[in-house]
């Protein structure tokens, strides 16, 4: 009963706050704090009090998150009433009560966010990247993206991620998924080659498609994997959605090579003056035959892209997520459909967007079926994998935890290339998984979160 209360509350919260957005207007430094009040007022009691206690600290301190809800002001006002509008009411308020709900019901997992790949075609021809030697064979249709979402929204998920290949290369079906499905919000991974003048008029007219650009690091560790001039077209993007208003990100990898740059104060900098709102960093993953164990970050290097981009969040005036190291703030590992699963183009339902096991295809059976399939009730039931959030995977920090799932679960390799056994996988990720261990446990008892779990 209290939680019909409480959804009940959120979705009349929900109503408050678009007519509030509204009211704000163009003076966002007088009426930011009056929104603030509002949100106290109506919101439940102890709801993401932590959360709000930091906005309005930020607020009142004048400091780099509030140079940020600025630069969000700055934004094109429909895009920002409609970023509003489908990600923090439908796909994060309305949207995780109604997911609350549904798993309630079916007794399984059920995702914030739904990540897809369009097509596995890549307009690039980046250096050990499987989608060269792949070419265009691998689509999923306009009408399957059209049914995952109609599915999802029924389940209260508003949030889709487009990944790859490279998404752009289907950008006509991407805007006419956008235009269909006007309430959820969609972030697309992309290699932003695609993104020019007529694709931003497009952005605009829809209004809720966001790209995430990959960046290597600066123009030389860039273009030396995704090939020369990659570094300037992707300046270029990013100067033309800057002139337009329009919100954007980076999605960066670390490597044991790169990730001195690519988590430096200068690299920070170079973004946010490109206009970039946000980067998601993402850890190696020696996934598939063509992984390269050898460009796995070690211990000390995890732990200096661990510290700095901490640092930055206190003093830099961009939103970052470190996709390995900030599972604190989640309980742990978010696949299998407890925050988000993965859909391949050839139709798989798989856990994560790393792990490439499934018994499930989207083309046999419908979005729940898949979340109750072996592998998803395998993550449902484990999660999380350890109580050191700084541990957990089950593939990477855990690895005999994932050899077990899939074996119990029986689900079959859906690597694009070939398929690829869950020992050689697991195997290869045994010594990273111990080397890591002790300076995971050092770092999780000097934060005090070790001591608390105890
Ligand atoms: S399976 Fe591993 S990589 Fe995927 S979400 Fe969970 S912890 Fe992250």
């Amino acid at each position: 009963m209290g939680n019909v209360v409480e959804k009940a509350k959120i979705a009349a919260m929900s109503v408050s706050l678009s007519k509030a957005w509204q009211y704000l207007g163009n003076d966002p430094e007088t009426n930011i704090p009056k929104l603030m009040d509002l949100v106290d007022k109506v919101a439940p009691e102890g709801w993401y009090e932590e959360q709000r206690k930091a906005f309005r600290g930020a607020i009142d301190a004048k400091n780099n998150w509030y140079q940020l809800i600025m630069k969000v002001w700055e934004l094109d006002e429909g895009v920002r009433n409609t970023f509003f509008n489908n990600f923090i009411v439908n796909a994060s308020l309305a949207g995780s009560a109604k997911q609350e709900k549904t798993k309630e019901k079916e007794g399984c997992n059920v995702p914030w966010a739904i990540l897809l790949d369009p097509t596995s075609a890549c307009n690039l021809h980046c250096t050990g990247c499987w989608a060269a030697e792949y070419g265009n064979r691998l689509n999923l249709t306009f009408d399957e993206l059209d049914s995952i979402v109609t599915q999802g929204k029924k389940l209260g998920t508003y949030m889709y991620i487009f990944t790859g290949g490279e998404p752009m290369v289907r950008k006509k079906d991407i805007i006419a998924l956008c235009e269909k499905h006007s309430d959820c919000e969609f972030l697309s991974f992309t290699n932003g080659t695609l993104i020019d003048e007529d694709f931003c008029h497009e952005m605009l007219r829809v209004k809720n498609f966001v790209p995430a650009i990959s960046l290597e690091g600066f123009e030389e560790a860039n273009d030396g994997r995704r090939g020369s001039g990659d570094y300037e077209k992707v300046m270029h993007a990013m100067e033309l959605m800057k002139e337009h208003k329009l919100p954007f990100g980076i999605s960066a990898c670390y490597t044991s090579q790169n990730y001195q740059d690519i988590s430096s104060e200068p690299f920070f900098d170079m973004i946010i003056d490109a206009g970039a709102l946000f980067i998601w960093f993402f850890h190696y993953m020696p996934v598939g035959n063509g992984a390269v164990p050898e460009l796995l970050p070690n211990p000390e290097q995890r732990t200096e892209v661990y510290k700095r981009i901490r640092e930055f969040r206190q003093t830099k005036p961009i939103f970052s997520m470190d996709f390995q190291n900030d599972a604190e703030y989640v309980g742990g590992c978010i696949a299998g459909g407890r925050r988000y699963l993965h859909i391949n183009a050839k139709g798989d339902v798989e856990p994560c967007v790393f792990i490439h096991y499934s018994n499930a295809n989207i083309r046999e059976c419908t979005l729940l079926e898949a979340l109750k399939s072996p592998i998803f009730m395998a993550y449902h039931d484990g999660q999380p994998f350890n109580d050191n959030m700084l541990r957990p995977c089950p593939m990477l920090e855990n690895p005999e935890k994932l050899r077990a799932m899939v074996k119990a679960a029986d689900a079959k390799s859906t690597d694009y290339e070939a398929p690829e056994s869950v020992d050689t996988l697991c195997g290869r990720c045994k010594s990273y998984a111990e080397n890591w261990k002790p300076q995971a446990d050092f770092l999780w008892e000097q934060c005090g979160k070790g001591k608390r779990d105890k």
